[in-house]
């Protein structure tokens, strides 16, 4: 397993999880279905309770990880933010891995099923955001009105609502105006 790549998808997921509002996926979930079993407000709430448990559950694994890290003496603090704290653990996977192998191997096994079920849940409940994330980026084109969006369609990349111009993860997910907004 890649960690560093399950920290960087774990991660994406959670802002995803944290950008969804319950209400536009029961939207969606209604259009054009001929029969619903489940109220709307049944479904929101169920909806906002699967995505309460899985953004706690993240938050509780990343903060607890980050704490390996510090006993570790791999990191000098631990930032206060979930998605600061998983670009961390991305960031020093190695020695994160390191610290779990000196716990034995049942130990770091249960540390990366873990890790693999997190993302499991969270890849789970960014599902349901299939629908297009609208970012505050203009677009970098010079004189393109455009802005960026995210859609929800698997694909890393954002791109301009107008021109079409594509920025991919590797770009974008630097940039703070994105990645800080809701995930704290
Ligand atoms: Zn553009």
């Amino acid at each position: 397993m890649d960690i560093c790549r399950e920290f960087q998808i774990v991660k994406r997921d959670y802002e995803t999880a944290c950008h969804i509002d319950p209400r536009d996926v029961v939207d969606s979930c209604n259009r054009g279905k001929a029969s619903v079993p489940q109220s709307p407000e049944m479904r929101e709430f169920e909806l906002r309770d699967q995505i309460e448990r899985v953004i706690g559950r993240a938050a509780a694994a990343a903060e607890y990880w980050c704490h390996e890290l510090l006993d570790a003496e791999a990191i000098a603090w631990v930032p206060p933010a979930t998605s600061a704290q998983l670009t961390v653990l991305a960031r020093n996977a190695e020695r994160l891995d390191d610290a779990w192998q000196a716990g034995g191997d049942l130990s770091r096994q249960c540390e990366l099923d873990e890790l693999a079920a997190l993302r499991a849940d969270l890849a789970d409940v960014a599902r349901l955001a299939w629908r297009r994330i609208q970012t505050p980026e203009p677009c970098l084109s010079i004189e393109c009105p455009g802005r960026y969006v995210y859609d929800m369609d698997g694909s890393d990349d954002i791109k301009c609502d107008r021109c079409g111009d594509t920025v991919p993860y590797s770009q974008w997910g630097r940039w703070h105006s994105i990645t800080g907004q809701r995930a704290a």
